[in-house]
């Protein structure tokens, strides 16, 4: 029997399990794909948005502010990139400049502070960011905005869990639910029992939530698209957000913690098959629209495109609370901005619902801290001679473009939530991530792979069962 079984691991799941994980609980996280963070947790921005966008007195506005405040002490101890870069709300015309003075005041209501954001004129903004476009007339400066890596933060808040004490089951589609005394949760796998459940589904949070009573609200998926340019192109400096519109914050421009800049995201309702799929005019959109904050943008550097969904809510805020059924809690459309809420939506739920149902007792021998990841394109050349010296597996590169190494590899595989497929690799090392996109690199992925794992090269999947790569051996291969 489970005190609390977790249902999905994207970000919110995995910071729930994580701060369930300071405390004496039997927890388990079931998720139905074949690695954690698959959904809406890896197809987003990566942005810590400060809080100067969500409506004032809403659950989006009180977790955004708390969340982007607790992100650096989480990034430190759990050793997870945080780039605190910055970010800028941009006008081109009158009515955006009207728009982002409500903004500000906005800010100032959510409970940003006055050295949290300012509005700048146009020369002071070049003097910023000299790649302006020549529409944009003002801005609000935002300079509690950072960029994470969304992955790697919700495998480190998986890997610290599991180090504490949380299980994971993955591969595992939670299919019905039901309560007596406690829930029994029916996967395609297996059954569960559990005292407290968390629904935290994403954009299937009211069908999960449906297996146990009508839910109250809906989730509806709504696709964001986006361009991806190669490391090597710098068009901005910080986060350029558009003034907003009734669809959103925009098509953003955002630079990334390992170099590369995201254009996008599109904003539109499609049905949940169709949320990581792109499209000829959500790219040409992209396009167009970036173009108004900044010049030169050199679009053959594109290195590839992709989409995720949002779970939007038919309430339009997150849903964090316990349903009519006792013990059942939905944490549900966690939009935007859902991954820099995480961390303050994990203390809420576990403090102030779970706190109420089950007597929290802390452990003695949790441990906030995650082992470091090795990343040697941020080494010096002193420090990484250091490093072969200790383990020649750091010498030998695998992925050029990304500059990943075989320990690097070898690391990712063997950590609790280790990766199992090359998007797995890919996903925690960046091995594949680069200008090549694995045309290079994927053998020998599949090589360490099958090493690590002990399984035949035939065995090693792309991302999920099924998708094996090597159908045979050719003439000499052992
Ligand atoms: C285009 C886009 C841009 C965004 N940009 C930002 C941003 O810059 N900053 C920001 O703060 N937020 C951003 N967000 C929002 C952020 O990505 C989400 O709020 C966050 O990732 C939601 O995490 P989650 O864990 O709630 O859901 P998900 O990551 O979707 O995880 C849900 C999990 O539940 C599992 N699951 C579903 N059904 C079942 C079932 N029946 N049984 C078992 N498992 C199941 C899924 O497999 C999945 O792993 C953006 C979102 C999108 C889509």
């Amino acid at each position: 029997m489970y005190d609390v079984i977790i249902i999905g691991a994207g970000i919110s799941g995995a910071t729930i399990a994580r701060e369930l994980s300071r405390y004496d609980l039997k927890t388990i996280i079931l998720d139905k794909e074949y690695d954690v963070a698959t959904e809406a947790t890896m197809a987003n921005s990566a942005i810590i948005h400060s809080g100067h966008d969500p409506l004032p007195g809403t659950l989006k506005a009180k977790f955004n502010i708390l969340g982007n405040r607790m992100y650096k002490q989480m990034s430190t101890e759990l050793d997870i990139p945080f780039m605190e870069c910055g970010g800028m709300v941009l006008a081109t015309n009158k009515e955006e400049h009207i728009l982002i003075e409500e903004l500000y005041a906005r800010g100032i209501e959510n409970g940003l502070q006055s050295h949290e954001l300012q509005m700048l004129n146009r020369e002071d903004i070049l003097l910023l960011e000299p790649n302006l476009s020549d529409h944009v007339i003002s801005g609000l400066n935002l300079p509690t905005t950072a960029v994470t890596f969304p992955w790697e933060a919700a495998i480190a808040n998986i890997e610290n869990a599991m180090d504490n004490g949380v299980e994971l089951a993955l591969e595992n589609k939670v299919v019905k639910i039901e309560k007596n005394d406690y829930f029994t949760v029916t996967t395609n796998k297996d059954v569960y029992k559990g005292r407290i459940v968390i629904n935290a589904t994403g954009i299937f949070g009211s069908d999960v939530a449906n297996l146990i009573s009508k839910a109250t609200f809906e989730t509806k998926a709504r696709r964001g698209e986006y361009y991806v340019l190669d490391k090597d192109v710098r068009v901005a400096n910080r986060v350029l957000y558009p003034a907003p519109s009734e669809k959103g914050k925009g098509v953003i421009i955002t630079p990334q913690y390992h170099g590369n800049t995201l254009l996008g995201p599109t904003s539109e309702f499609v049905d949940f098959e169709d949320v990581s799929k792109t499209t000829a005019s959500g790219l040409e959109y992209i396009k167009t629209n970036s173009q108004k904050l900044v010049k030169n943008i050199p679009f053959h550097k594109i290195v590839r495109s992709f989409a995720g969904g949002r779970a939007t809510s038919s309430n339009g805020d997150f849903i964090i609370e316990e349903s009519d059924v006792k013990g059942f809690i939905n944490v549900c459309g966690i939009e935007s901005p859902g991954l820099t809420a995480a961390p303050a939506i994990a203390v809420y739920v576990v403090g102030e619902i779970v706190g109420n149902i089950l007597k929290l007792i802390k452990k003695e021998d949790f441990s906030p801290l995650r082992k470091p990841v090795v990343r040697t394109f941020e080494l010096s050349n002193d420090e990484l001679n250091e490093l072969f010296k200790e383990d020649k597996r750091y010498s030998k590169m695998i992925c050029r473009c990304e500059k990943v190494t075989e320990g690097e590899i070898v690391d990712s595989i063997n950590r609790n939530c280790g990766a199992r497929s090359i998007v797995g690799v890919k996903n925690r090392s960046r091995a594949g991530s680069g200008r090549c996109q694995g045309g290079f690199c994927q053998s020998e992925v599949i090589n360490i792979l099958a090493r690590e794992l002990n399984i035949d090269k035939q065995q090693v999947v792309y991302s999920k069962t099924g998708s094996e790569i090597l159908i045979g051996k050719t003439k000499g291969e052992k």
